[in-house]
């Protein structure tokens, strides 16, 4: 809710993130123009919308530090499979079906079900990512938006070095952005090369951006990188030009 919206929670139990993670009790909270005003006892009688937060707690944003937000629309689509077997022979050949409306729609939903459930940060790889920023701007949400590279191609850009350049011009195109955060995506390091994750890296260093990439996300990938190079994925990562400084990382799907 922004504008000159005032919010009034009023006798909650607030969660602080101060440096001593207080925990204040059956106090108010006074918003307005989105920021918080006040905090304390019996602020005030009334705002343009008032909650009473009596046996709940107020506690900041969540954030969710790995997304795919338009596959909300895959829900229920393939489950209980090995990872591999899951992306190569379902995921991957549906969403080189979608289209940028779909994935438009598909973040749009996941957004609303983010606010509705306390998340107001979320870190996102996938394509068409200028319909997931639009999505976020509609909804309200801060997005960190990574367009997905990765080498056999996405359905919005097949060759490697037009997905690269194309993420150049989305962080330029975003940065600075109230909500919008734009990032890089190399999706792993089993669908990047060394030379692309190296390119990638400079980018990164040339436009300041972080990078978000899967890692170790699988047994089979640990146990393939051991066989490929020699060593575990985030070793790898952090031998290519001490990579991990610019890494936000996850370690499951
Ligand atoms: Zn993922």
């Amino acid at each position: 809710m922004g504008g000159n919206v005032e919010i009034l929670l009023t006798e909650g139990a607030i969660v602080t993130q101060d440096e001593d993670r207080r925990i204040i009790k059956n106090q108010d909270v006074f918003i307005k123009d989105g920021k918080i005003e006040l905090i304390g006892k019996n602020l005030r009688e009334n705002a343009d919308l008032k909650i009473n937060c009596r046996g709940k707690v107020i506690i900041p944003g969540l954030i969710n530090l790995h997304t795919h937000s338009p596959m909300t629309l895959l829900r229920g689509y393939a489950d209980d499979m090995l990872l591999e077997n899951w992306l190569k022979e379902k995921i991957w050949p549906i969403e080189s079906n979608l289209k940028a409306k779909d994935v438009y729609y598909g973040a749009l939903l996941a957004c609303i079900e983010m606010v509705k459930s306390g998340t107001t940060s979320f870190l996102d790889m996938y394509f068409f990512m200028d319909e997931v920023a639009k999505a976020c701007k509609e909804v309200g949400i801060r997005g960190f938006l990574s367009p997905g590279i990765l080498e056999f191609g996405t359905p919005e850009v097949k060759d490697v070095q037009d997905q690269m350049k194309m993420s150049k011009e989305f962080i330029d195109k975003w940065r600075g952005d109230e909500l919008i955060t734009p990032v890089l995506g190399p999706h792993s390091i089993y669908a990047c090369s060394k030379d692309t994750l190296l390119e990638i890296k400079h980018i990164s260093e040339e436009k300041d951006a972080l990078i978000n990439i899967h890692v170790s996300e699988t047994r089979k990938e640990v146990v393939d990188s051991e066989k490929k190079f020699g060593m575990r994925p985030v070793e790898y990562l952090d031998g290519i030009g001490r990579m991990l400084k610019w890494l936000t990382t996850r370690l499951a799907t």
